[in-house]
């Protein structure tokens, strides 16, 4: 059997944007995806600094609780002149108080006017899926880039508008969503984990 067969995957996260991507990914695999909405309430754990365990333990959670093939992703920015910051902080960089544009914002200012090799980032993606007897596996996705001076684009969500992408040019945000999810770290990642072969996952956590 292979995950085609495995019927609907539910996507643990609370991002719909994330969701809405994840989706569309696997959808033209062949792989239907239903969201949390009208599952019982779920408390994701507490995430750490590690791309992989923050999403096995999110798939895991979720294959436990609804007794089902579960996925989920963890995914970040990381540019050469923060140190490989914000990573897997991406979505707390800056504080609790500010959102998207905010985090653009702080990013672009700690970064200031350094140019070349500094502004050099990628996004990173892994995604994990989960089954309800215990078993994780993980794939990793990355797609590379560099750090605008200015946001432009519209499309997509968090540093998109920012994220220049080296295989074209232009923003990850000046992408429609079809050409997005054709090339993205998620994109990238999300296929890995579609072409497993469900029985052969792993019974331990990565
Ligand atoms: P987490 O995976 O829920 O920890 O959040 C990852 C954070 O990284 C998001 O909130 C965004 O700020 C950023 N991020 C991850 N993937 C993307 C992407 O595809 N575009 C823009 N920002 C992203």
């Amino acid at each position: 059997m292979t995950s085609r067969g495995a019927g609907t995957w539910v996507v643990a996260t609370s991002n719909p944007a994330k969701l809405r991507e994840i989706r569309e990914i696997l959808s033209e695999l062949g792989v239907e995806c239903v969201g949390l909405e009208g599952l019982p309430p779920i408390t994701f754990p507490d995430e750490g600094d590690d791309y992989a365990e923050n999403a096995a333990r999110k798939a895991r959670s979720a294959a436990e609780q609804f007794g089902r093939v579960a996925v989920a992703d963890d995914s970040g920015l990381e540019v050469a002149g923060l140190d490989g910051g914000p990573g897997p902080l991406s979505a707390r960089y800056g504080g609790p108080a500010l959102d998207d544009s905010g985090r653009v914002a702080h990013l672009l200012a700690e970064l200031g006017s350094s140019s070349g090799a500094a502004r050099a980032a990628r996004f990173v993606c892994v995604a994990a899926l989960a089954s309800p007897d215990g078993r994780v596996v993980t794939r990793r996705g990355e797609c590379r880039g560099w750090i605008r001076k200015e946001p432009s684009g519209t499309s997509g969500f968090g540093y998109d508008p920012i994220f220049e992408l080296e295989s074209d040019g232009r923003t990850m945000a000046e992408l429609d969503d079809a050409e997005k999810n054709r090339i993205s770290h998620r994109a990238r990642a999300f296929r890995a984990l579609a072409a497993l072969r469900l029985p052969s996952l792993p019974r331990s956590a990565p």
